[in-house]
């Protein structure tokens, strides 16, 4: 069936909103998160693991999404995961290697509420149930702001950090801030990883760059209907009608 649509869904936060959070918008409550899982599941679309639905030299005969979690929040194990597992669905999560067992420090720096972050014990069990650990640099920082020797060692410290911890190589990569250029994704791309996830809003289509593959953000409010509208927004913006 041509038409079908390949979607990288971007989450963050798992739970209620804090009050004064600056991102209130992040948190997608564990009710929610499980009522898109469903929805999806009930239309035909199939989850697939993050190198499956990007393959853009596969031509899908079902519409396809993969989970994504940006930071690592604990909120993540605890809710989000468990919910996956249930359903046979897996994630790749994102880790902010230098705040594991932590909190958020870069949200804090910029006024937000503190979030615990996982514990290095959570990631490897989550690595040993199948879920897929990326990195998402040492300290969150903006990348196209760095000196090329802070850049490379945001790439390799975070790797060599999350590789000690589930035991295996730690291949894919998600820009904080979506902030990318020419010069971060070589770096990225010399530093061993084989994919980049960005936050531009798109979906997969043929010729997708590995190291530019745009997701869907979902926030607090996107019940069944408004996920898919905005799936729908990200094949416009992909150059696909609707
Ligand atoms: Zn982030």
């Amino acid at each position: 069936m041509s038409g079908s649509t390949s979607v990288v869904l971007l989450y963050h936060r798992m739970g209620l909103p804090k009050l004064g959070s600056l991102v209130a918008g992040q948190y997608v409550s564990p009710r929610l998160f499980r009522s898109q899982l469903d929805y999806l599941n009930a239309r035909d679309w199939a989850g697939g693991t993050l190198s499956e639905t990007t393959d853009s030299s596969i031509i899908p005969d079902q519409d396809r999404f993969a989970v994504t979690f940006d930071d690592g929040y604990r909120g993540v194990y605890e809710h989000a995961c468990p919910a996956l597992t249930d359903r046979n669905l897996t994630a790749t999560i994102y880790v902010v290697a230098g705040s594991i067992g932590g909190i958020n420090d870069w949200d804090r720096r910029a006024g937000d509420q503190s979030e615990p972050m996982m514990t290095a014990g959570q990631i490897r069990e989550l690595a040993d149930h199948g879920f897929r650990i990326g990195s998402h640099t040492m300290t969150h920082p903006h990348l196209t702001e760095l000196t090329d020797e802070q850049l490379r060692a945001e790439l390799a410290n975070s790797k060599h950090v999350l590789e000690d911890i589930i035991g295996t190589e730690v291949a894919a990569f998600s820009y904080p801030y979506g902030d990318y250029d020419n010069r971060v994704l070589e770096e990225v791309v010399a530093a061993g990883y084989s994919s980049a996830v960005a936050t531009k809003l798109g979906v997969i289509t043929l010729g997708v760059r590995a190291f530019e593959i745009p997701r869907v953000n979902v926030r607090w409010n996107a019940i069944g209907p408004l996920l898919m509208r905005k799936i729908n927004r990200a094949r416009k913006a992909s150059g696909l009608a609707k």
